[in-house]
C-alpha cells in the first residue's frame, strides 16, 4: 500500500491507466505491414494472401493504396485512359509531392494519417492490420518505423524480370517497350525524391519469392505470420542463419561509408566470415585492442581509415578530378566542374584501402587452409566486379545477397561465368529469400527479443500445442 501511494505521488495519472499494456496481458494490438516490390510484382495478390492468413488469427485487415488512397488525395495525378499513362502519372505526382514538400516520406505520412482517420475517435483498433501497398522510397520506411516502432513490418516481394515484364504486358496490356520503361524507372530514379524501389526493398523484415508457384507463395506468407504470432517451432533455415551471420560480421566494420558482411559456407557449415575493413600486417583486419598502459580499448594509430581521418578512395577521386580541371582553360572550369564530379568518376572504387567483405571471407578460409572450391557465399550486399572475378576464380558455386549494388559491373563483365538464373551451370547469384537479418534476433530468440518470451514445453516436459485462433502477436504495439 505504501509503495502504491509513493507511485501515486510520482505520477500525475492513475497507475492503473494503461498498466495492462505493460504486463503482457494486452493481446489485441494493431499491426502495420508495408509492402515493397518492383513494378510488375502482383502485390495485390500478396495483400489478399495476408488478409486470408490474418483472418485465422482473428485479425481484420484494411488496405491502404498509396496510389489511389494517398497520392490521389494529397495531389492530383493526371487522368489517363491507358494503364501506362495511369501508372506514369501516379509516379510523377508521387515525385512532385516528395519534391514540393521537401519530405521524401510524405506518402508514408499520408498513410499514417489515413490509419488515424480509420481509427475514428478510438485510440487504436483491436486486432486490426493495415496493409500499405506499396512503399517506394527508403525515407517512407524510416518514417513508418519511427511512428509504429515494433508494430511495423516491411515485406519485400521478389519477382524476376521476366515475370514482372509478363505481368505488365499480358495482365495489364501495356506494350512491351513501355513496360520496360516502367520497370527501369521504378527501380531507381536519378533524383532523391524519385522512386527508389531497389533501395527500399532491402530494408525489408521478410523477403518473399513470387516464383509463380502459388502454394510456395502461400506457405511463405503463412510462415511469416506464424513467426509474428509466436509459433514456438519456427526456426531459421540455413540461408536465414547464414545471412544473419553475414550481417553480424558486417557490424565489426569501421569503414567510413558502409558496413558489409560475408560468410563462406560449405556443406551447411560456416567456414569463415568477412567484413569490409583495412587489413593489418600478418593477416586479417584490424580489431580495436586494450591499451596496456591506459586500459582503454583503442584502434591502432594510422590503421583504420577513420584513424587516418580520410577515405583514400574519395581523396584519389578528387585528385583525378583536379588533374582534369588543371588542363581545362580557366573560363570553362566552373561550368565543367559539377559535370565532371557527377560523371562516372564518382563510381570508381579502385583506391579504397579496405579489403571487401567477400574477399576477406575467401582469404580467411585460405589462411586456415580450407579450400573455397564448391562453397557458397552469403553477402549482405551484391558483390562488386572486383570481388566477383575472385569469387568466380575461387570456385564458389552460389552467392546469396540482400542489398543491390548499382555500381557493380559483375553481371556485365562476367556474363560468361555468372548467372542470375538459379538453374544455370554458371556461378549463381541469387537474391536472399526468408526472414531478414533485421527481424532475425527479435523473432527467433525465445526470450531476448522485444516481444513476449516463447515457451515450448509444459511443466511435465510435453511439447506445447500452438493454435492460430488463440495466438497473440509476439510484439504488441502499445497504443499509449
Ligand atoms: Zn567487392
Amino acid at each position: 500500500m505504501e509503495v502504491e501511494a509513493a507511485f501515486a505521488e510520482l505520477s500525475t495519472s492513475s497507475t492503473e491507466t494503461g498498466a495492462y499494456f505493460l504486463d503482457d496481458s494486452y493481446s489485441d494490438s494493431e499491426l502495420v505491414i508495408g509492402l515493397v516490390g518492383t513494378i510488375g510484382t502482383n502485390l495485390n495478390e500478396i495483400a489478399r494472401l495476408i488478409n486470408e492468413r490474418l483472418s485465422k488469427f482473428n485479425y481484420t485487415t484494411e488496405s491502404i493504396k498509396i496510389s489511389t488512397d494517398i497520392i490521389s488525395t494529397l495531389g492530383s495525378p493526371l487522368s489517363s485512359t491507358d494503364e501506362f499513362g495511369r501508372i506514369s502519372s501516379f509516379m510523377e505526382e508521387g515525385n512532385n509531392l516528395r519534391k514540393n514538400s521537401k519530405d521524401n516520406s510524405i506518402l508514408a505520412l499520408g498513410a499514417a494519417a489515413r490509419i488515424n482517420f480509420l481509427r475514428g475517435k478510438q485510440e487504436a483498433l483491436r486486432r486490426k492490420a493495415f496493409i500499405i501497398n506499396s512503399l517506394k522510397n527508403p525515407a517512407e520506411v524510416q518514417r513508418l518505423r519511427k511512428i509504429y516502432s515494433n508494430g511495423f513490418f516491411l515485406i519485400g516481394v521478389h519477382a524476376d524480370h521476366t515475370r514482372r515484364h509478363d505481368y505488365l504486358t499480358k495482365e495489364k496490356s501495356i506494350p512491351e517497350e513501355q513496360a520496360s520503361k516502367l520497370i527501369d524507372r521504378d527501380a531507381d530514379e536519378r533524383d532523391d525524391y524519385g522512386q527508389h524501389t531497389k533501395d527500399t526493398y532491402h530494408l525489408s523484415d521478410f523477403f518473399i519469392d513470387y516464383n509463380g508457384n502459388s502454394d510456395s507463395l502461400k506457405k511463405q506468407i503463412w510462415r511469416v505470420f506464424d513467426l509474428l504470432f509466436g509459433k514456438p517451432y519456427v526456426t531459421p533455415t540455413f540461408d536465414e542463419y547464414a545471412m544473419f551471420m553475414a550481417f553480424s560480421a558486417s557490424l565489426r566494420s569501421a569503414d567510413l561509408s558502409r558496413q558489409v558482411g560475408a560468410v563462406l559456407t560449405k556443406d551447411r557449415c560456416i567456414v569463415s566470415t568477412g567484413a569490409n575493413d583495412v587489413p593489418k600486417a600478418h593477416g586479417g583486419l584490424y580489431w580495436p585492442e586494450v591499451d596496456d598502459v591506459t586500459q582503454e580499448i583503442v584502434d591502432a594509430k594510422d590503421g583504420r581509415d577513420y584513424m587516418r581521418g580520410e577515405d583514400s578512395n574519395a581523396t584519389q577521386k578528387k585528385l583525378i578530378i583536379d588533374s582534369i580541371l588543371e588542363v581545362i582553360p580557366e573560363e570553362y572550369k566552373e561550368k565543367l566542374k559539377p559535370l565532371i564530379k557527377g560523371s562516372k568518376i564518382k563510381d570508381i572504387t579502385e583506391y579504397g584501402r579496405v579489403v571487401h567483405a567477400e574477399m576477406e571471407a575467401l582469404l580467411s578460409s585460405s589462411r586456415l587452409g580450407i579450400s573455397t572450391s564448391g562453397s557458397d557465399l552469403y553477402c549482405t550486399t551484391f558483390p562488386c566486379h572486383n570481388c566477383a572475378k575472385h569469387i568466380v576464380a575461387a570456385g564458389i558455386k552460389r552467392v546469396v545477397y540482400v542489398e543491390p549494388y548499382p555500381k557493380s559491373k559483375a553481371l556485365d563483365f562476367h556474363s560468361d561465368s555468372i548467372s542470375l538464373n538459379q538453374r544455370s551451370n554458371n556461378v549463381v547469384f541469387a537474391p536472399f529469400i526468408g526472414v531478414g537479418p533485421r527481424s532475425f534476433f527479435n523473432l527467433f530468440s525465445t526470450n531476448l527479443g522485444s516481444g513476449y518470451p516463447v515457451t515450448r514445453k509444459s511443466e511435465d516436459g510435453q511439447a506445447l500445442d500452438w493454435n492460430e485462433s488463440d495466438a497473440k502477436l509476439r510484439t504488441q504495439m502499445l497504443p499509449c
